[in-house]
């Protein structure tokens, strides 16, 4: 905010009255887990494309169809998932899998055994370099960001988890769940007549 406040004043003004609980993903108490807001309006804009200029009803009927269409194709996707026995959704799923190949690369140090978030350093000994992050398993955060972020357990994080024998499974948000993604699209439409 204060590099936005040295380029524009009126733009920090502007931002300034806006909630930050509503516009920032670091003030939102992680429930976004990834989403921005601009992801949310190009989402909206996907399934409006082409219905731009028409009249009401046909932009209406175009929207419903592109809606029923995009909850058909997700149920299926969904039913799909389930049969290959995924806890989670496809992007959940990849993310926990590559965070997974990453944590092998860490070596854990221990600060403090004693305190409910013990405070753990990671360090990756190949490709960048190494990187220091702080992991507070009880606070299901660490300071590279990404679990507060995504709401998965990042490498880092993973690394510690293993550390300590603790499911990192259960550290992954239920809102990756796949019941919950079936259970959002599996509400049937009626004809709009
Ligand atoms: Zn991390």
């Amino acid at each position: 905010m204060e590099e936005i406040k040295k380029q524009n004043v009126g733009a920090f003004v502007f931002l300034d009255q806006i909630n930050k609980k509503k516009r920032t993903a670091s003030h939102d108490g992680g429930w976004r887990c990834g989403i921005l807001t601009i992801n949310m309006s190009e989402c909206i804009n996907g399934v409006l494309k082409g219905a731009r200029r028409l009249p009401v009803s046909a932009l209406v009927e175009i929207t419903v169809k592109r809606i029923v269409h995009y909850f058909c194709v997700r149920a299926i996707k969904g039913h799909k998932m389930l049969q290959n026995n995924q806890l989670w959704t496809d992007f959940a799923c990849k993310m926990f899998i590559s965070w997974q190949q990453k944590a092998v690369e860490h070596t854990v140090t221990e600060y403090s055994h004693s305190q409910q978030s013990p405070s753990v350093v990671t360090r990756r000994q190949h490709g960048h370099g190494i990187n220091t992050h702080v992991v507070k398993i009880g606070n299901r955060e660490c300071s590279c960001g990404k679990w507060n972020q995504f709401g998965i357990p990042c490498s880092h994080a993973k690394k510690v988890c293993g550390a300590y024998n603790i499911s990192d499974a259960s550290m992954v948000k239920d809102y990756y769940d796949l019941m919950a993604y079936n259970n959002t699209y599996s509400k049937h439409f009626e004809p709009v007549q």
